[in-house]
């Protein structure tokens, strides 16, 4: 694109046909290492939605029928074509979102590993039969597609989390509508175009662009059986209650703030390097992210300490190679936007209000285009703090300093959200413990990210998820079916002595 040319417009895909929108609001993509704008996502609404699903709908029973070694062998063929095509998606990832190609390559992978769950589906949607359940009479159970589904998705992870969603429901039997973030909707758009190319059908996956209204429209819409949604929690929950409102399954995953609890006995240099990893990476964008740093006794001061040195010592810089040379060595790239950047900032000076400390303030170390901010460390916060109890979605380490392991484990039952909680410990025991008892879904034990891959389900609790059925694994193969069981009983017809088959004993 030349300097003067305008910003592309992102095209939605309707029935296997690229189509620009007409809409009344648009919102700007960002390249986040120069603040440049790249794309302009149409902020679709109901018009849109209808033809997106009348597309979608039109083209279930076809799909449904194909045999489903025919749907998994798309997956392998799409497959083929992201790594065929994979420098390219991850360059795509960090030129929209800002995160490192490190990162950007990491994020293609985890939804490369979904495409390849998704492509052992006949194994999976294999059913049960138990025969004479009763005299002469056999049970059957098998898993049938519950029809359209809709994919609504984050800006945090462009690739992975559309790619959580629809390999597992289209491979199910069932066709899709995806509404991407629309700060991020480019990678939305090439993963489409790559589907197209393994051969799946017009209509199978569609792609609609949109924010609020669209949202409301794809929750609503009579001919919309499913709904996939993950973001932040008050719109998760908006999501779930609309949707389950007007009689649709809905899995909704939320937003979250993670504790990370360091025992005395944790080795501090490795416990630093986890620790900064969980909360700096994708700079701190991340549901997974570590956000509260819970020091047990002695722990406090050398993991203060640590974290600062190597805070300090962070390269944060713009991580599209095509903005700078030095894209690869880059530690931290950009924040999504500049008004997050100025909000998740913010909280710093609301920690000092609050009464912690800053002991590494990431303001100071962030020059340059884009939206830049560096690492920070505030130290001694209480649970009531606001540092504490909301979700910054930044580079903000907050560290608690408790006495004991009973204390840690109660400020995970104070915390409204539950995603993952990690323990840092040579102690068995004091591992056990957190294990069963920590309040939330995923726990690491000297994990510092302790996200779960395809095969296992993503098991937020408390309000970091709303439904039953969790993305992921089977739980995410039973949430895209439903199941008939039948049965049956072949008697032996009464007059059968006279019948020269049964005479014949054939
Ligand atoms: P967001 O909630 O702002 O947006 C998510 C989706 O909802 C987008 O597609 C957006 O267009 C739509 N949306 C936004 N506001 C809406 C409204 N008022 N009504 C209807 N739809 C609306 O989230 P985000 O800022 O894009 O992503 C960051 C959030 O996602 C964080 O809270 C993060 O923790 C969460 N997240 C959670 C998980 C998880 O698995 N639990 C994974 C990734 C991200």
């Amino acid at each position: 694109m030349s300097a003067t040319a305008a910003p592309a417009v992102v095209p939605m895909l309707v029935g296997g046909r690229w189509v620009e929108a007409t809409a009344d609001a648009w919102e700007d993509v960002y390249n986040p290492s120069t603040g440049q704008v790249i794309a302009r996502t149409p902020l679709a609404g109901k018009e849109a939605v209808d033809n997106a699903v009348a597309a979608a709908a039109k083209a279930l029973p076809d799909w449904a029928d194909t045999p489903v070694v025919e749907r998994a062998r798309v997956m392998f063929r799409f497959r083929a074509l992201m790594e065929e095509h994979f420098e390219e998606l991850a360059t795509l990832v960090t030129r929209e979102h800002g995160k490192t190609l490190a990162e950007a390559r990491a994020e293609l992978n985890r939804g490369v590993e979904m495409v390849e769950f998704s492509a052992g589906m006949p194994a999976m949607l294999m059913g049960q039969i138990l025969p004479d359940i009763a005299s002469g009479v056999d049970a059957e159970c098998v898993k049938h597609p519950v029809g359209v589904c809709v994919g609504i998705t984050p800006y945090n992870f462009p690739n992975m989390v559309p790619l959580w969603m629809f390999p597992v429901a289209i491979t199910c039997g069932n066709t899709f509508v995806l509404k991407p973030s629309e700060k991020t909707p480019l990678s939305a758009v090439r993963l489409g175009e790559l589907l197209t190319e393994a051969g799946l059908p017009d209509g199978v996956f569609n792609i609609v662009h949109g924010a609020r209204d669209c949202v409301e429209a794809l929750c609503t819409h009579p001919k919309v059986a499913a709904i996939s949604f993950v973001g932040s929690t008050p719109v998760a929950k908006i999501v779930y209650e609309t949707g389950t409102s007007h009689g649709k399954r809905v899995q909704a995953a939320g937003g979250a703030k993670n504790h990370l609890i360091i025992m005395p006995d944790a080795d501090i240099d490795q416990t630093v390097k986890q620790l900064a990893a969980s909360a700096y990476g994708c700079a701190g964008q991340r549901c997974m992210a570590g956000s509260v740093a819970v020091a047990v006794g002695a722990a406090g001061d050398p993991l203060v300490e640590g974290l600062v040195d190597f805070g300090k010592a962070m390269k944060v810089g713009p991580s599209d190679p095509a903005a700078s040379s030095d894209a690869e060595s880059i530690g931290m790239g950009p924040l999504i936007r500049d008004d997050h950047r100025k909000r998740v900032a913010s909280y710093l000076d609301i920690a000092i209000d609050d009464g912690a400390t800053v002991a590494l303030d990431g303001r100071q170390s962030a020059t340059g285009d884009g939206f830049l901010l560096g690492p920070s460390v505030v130290d001694h916060v209480a649970p009531t703090m606001r540092v504490v109890k909301e979700e910054i979605f930044g580079p903000v380490l907050s560290v608690s300093r408790v006495g004991t392991l009973e204390e840690a484990l109660a400020q995970g039952d104070d915390c409204e959200y539950g995603n993952g909680a990690v323990i840092f410990t040579q102690s068995g025991h004091a591992a056990r413990e957190f294990k069963r008892r920590f309040n939330a879904g995923m726990i690491g034990v000297n994990v510092g990210v302790p996200a779960p891959m395809a095969w296992f389900p993503f098991t937020g609790w408390n309000r970091s998820f709303f439904g039953d059925l969790h993305i992921q694994g089977t739980e995410g193969v039973q949430f895209y079916t439903r199941q008939k069981v039948t049965l049956t009983r072949w008697p032996k017809p009464s007059d059968s002595h006279d019948d020269p088959v049964w005479r014949s004993g054939r």
